[in-house]
């Protein structure tokens, strides 16, 4: 990627594609063995394959009686009860014409059977059972190999280990997998105004809340902050904390990079040999946000930043539409877009046409009639609507006016 194309301020979905286009350039990370549990919100390194077929026998889905299909054709139909199957033990027996076999759910269906009546359709009487429904061939049995067969691939090399998938693989008896190590990312919040949050700010001060949300961003998106100390708004002192910051695998700023006289942040990188990608998108909030990468001298391969608007509502909105990508990229994952829904939008929105916009807003309602809100906020520097808000109404840019009743975008977060 050459930073002349792509530099400047772009559209939103021209930042997105450079930020996809840098992501699958991203070669993955070291592996490392751990406990499934420790596993669990990292990628794996390597496929999770089937040791057996599963389920390794026909199995029952229901409590009821095996029998032949065929001799339940005509119902009520009376047959001689053979025996019993539970789940666990072994087959029985085979299932002979005219008989069933009691089986419970789990169990393995005995040979000759070839569908499960539920008990509920049927009446007993010593060692005969009456069925009183028909049956078609396979119902209530889920077939040998059918869900994945012996050797298949389950889960592939990139997948994010949910519950779901640390399912899979305890079904497959992998109590340990292989899994990439997580990036670590620095973070250097800037502003001759930021103090640390332990400390008690002067009068025109104000806590660092950025660094703080940032860490918990980049945790929830499997990295390993590095916090570093809040750099003043002078070159030399943000020159030694950037060359720091660049011994990680990622390096997010937070602040400095809007046009004020002392935004100093770009121009810190550029002295520092970065290649920049883009140095601003057509977003709100967000707008200055500058992605690149730049090498510390002592070491070869570049690493990518982001230079995230100081507004904490930007900070947050900038890191999750490009960062997290980069963060997801960065751990071994596959790529995968960024998580939308559609609900209705329960108050109309009127704004300005020319800049994506994401909204801080409320998603409630039913689960079929989701409705969403924009939470009344001061700008982007409005912690308090952030953290009322649980997800951003995502406004197109063409758009001035978003009427009340209509189904609008959804970002969730
Ligand atoms: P900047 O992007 O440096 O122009 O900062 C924009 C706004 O965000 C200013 O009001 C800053 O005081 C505020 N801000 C910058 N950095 C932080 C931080 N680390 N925590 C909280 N607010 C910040
Ligand atoms: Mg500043």
């Amino acid at each position: 990627m050459s930073s002349s194309s792509a530099s400047g301020v772009v559209p939103f979905e021209q930042a997105c594609e450079i930020v996809r286009e840098y992501c699958n350039r991203i070669s993955s990370g070291q592996p490392e063995t751990i406990s499934l549990l420790q596993a669990l919100g990292r990628v794996l390194a390597e496929p999770i394959v089937a040791d057996r077929d599963f389920p390794p026998f026909p199995r029952a889905t229901r409590d009821g009686y095996a029998l032949r299909a065929e001799d339940v054709r005509t119902v009520p139909a009376t047959l001689r009860v053979a025996g019993t199957v539970k789940a666990g033990s072994a087959h029985h027996g085979a299932v002979a014409r005219g008989e069933a076999v009691e089986i419970m759910t789990g169990a393995a269906i005995p040979d000759g059977g070839d569908a499960v009546v539920m008990v509920e359709y049927t009446s007993r009487d010593a060692n005969q059972v009456v069925v009183q429904r028909t049956c078609t061939k396979g119902e209530n049995i889920v077939p040998t190999g059918s869900e994945s067969r012996a050797g298949q691939e389950m889960l592939a090399r990139g997948s994010r280990l949910g519950f779901a998938q640390v399912a899979v693989a305890a079904a497959v008896g992998k109590t340990n997998v292989q899994v990439y190590k997580k990036p670590r990312v620095a973070i250097l919040s800037t502003g001759d105004e930021v103090v640390d949050a332990a400390q008690s700010p002067g009068p025109f001060q104000i806590r660092n809340s950025n660094s703080y949300s940032l860490a918990a961003q980049v945790i929830a998106g499997g990295g390993e902050p590095e916090t570093l100390p809040v750099a003043p708004d002078d070159e030399a002192a943000l020159h030694r904390l950037v060359q720091q910051g660049l011994t990680a695998d990622m390096l997010l700023l937070s602040g400095g990079v809007s046009m004020g006289k002392f935004d100093l942040v770009e121009k810190v990188l550029a002295a520092s040999g970065a290649e920049f990608f883009f140095t601003g998108a057509l977003i709100q909030p967000g707008r200055p946000v500058v992605f690149g990468q730049a090498a510390p001298a002592a070491r070869r391969s570049p690493i990518p930043f982001f230079g995230l608007p100081g507004n904490p509502i930007s900070t947050m909105v900038t890191f999750d539409l490009f960062a997290r990508p980069v963060l997801a990229a960065l751990s071994g994952a596959s790529p995968s877009r960024l998580p939308t829904v559609k609900a209705r939008l329960s108050k109309e929105i009127k704004t300005r046409t020319g800049l994506t916009r994401f909204l801080p807003s409320i998603l409630q309602g039913g689960l079929l009639d989701a409705e969403v809100a924009v939470v009344p906020w001061q700008g982007s520097g409005d912690l308090m609507a952030s953290a009322r808000a649980n997800c951003y109404v995502v406004v197109p840019p063409d758009r001035d006016l978003l009427p009340a009743g209509e189904m609008v975008s959804v970002l969730l977060r």
